[in-house]
């Protein structure tokens, strides 16, 4: 994605306050590697129930504020319901969006399984594992991997679009 300011990402925020999105307190933007990302997610340092995610859905960016869901007793292996990887199944949680505009205001939420870091876009990216892979030949492992990268983009993208939908 392209490189993106303060501003920008505290502007994109669909479904939070004016408050919520001053407040938020974002990743360290120039230490990213935003070529090799598919949307940025981040957890707030200062409150770590409150996560964001800032992507671009049909050529806008839209930001959505997300509550983990606490976690209750034992982790269970989950899959990323954005990269749907199943390799890295450890740190998967639910994450859950208010609605934006009228629909929020009416208590309407949307919830998805996620990685707990963020770390879709390094997972889409990985090397394909043996079984994953088998005798591929160089050219079919790296469209194994544009396909992984486009499946992420798709569907972060309907996710952010549906929380930003108003009606
Ligand atoms: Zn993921």
């Amino acid at each position: 994605m392209h490189a993106l300011s303060d501003q920008q990402i505290r502007t994109s925020f669909v479904n939070a306050s004016r408050r919520e999105a001053a407040h938020a307190t974002l990743p360290d933007l120039g230490s990213l590697d935003w070529d090799r990302l598919d949307y940025l997610g981040w957890r707030d340092r200062r409150a770590p129930l409150s996560s964001y995610v800032v992507g671009e859905v049909d050529g806008e960016l839209v930001g959505v504020l997300l509550r983990a869901a606490e976690r209750t007793g034992k982790r269970r292996k989950a899959v990323c319901g954005w990269c749907e990887d199943v390799v890295a199944t450890e740190d998967v949680g639910l994450y859950v969006a208010r609605r934006a505009g009228a629909p929020g205001r009416r208590g309407d939420t949307i919830g998805t399984l996620l990685c707990s870091d963020f770390l879709c876009s390094q997972n889409v990216r990985r090397t394909p594992t043996r079984t994953e892979a088998g005798n591929a030949s160089e050219e079919e492992r790296a469209l194994m991997t544009e396909l992984r990268i486009e499946g992420l983009r798709e569907r972060s993208a309907r996710f952010l679009r549906e929380v930003a939908r108003t009606r």
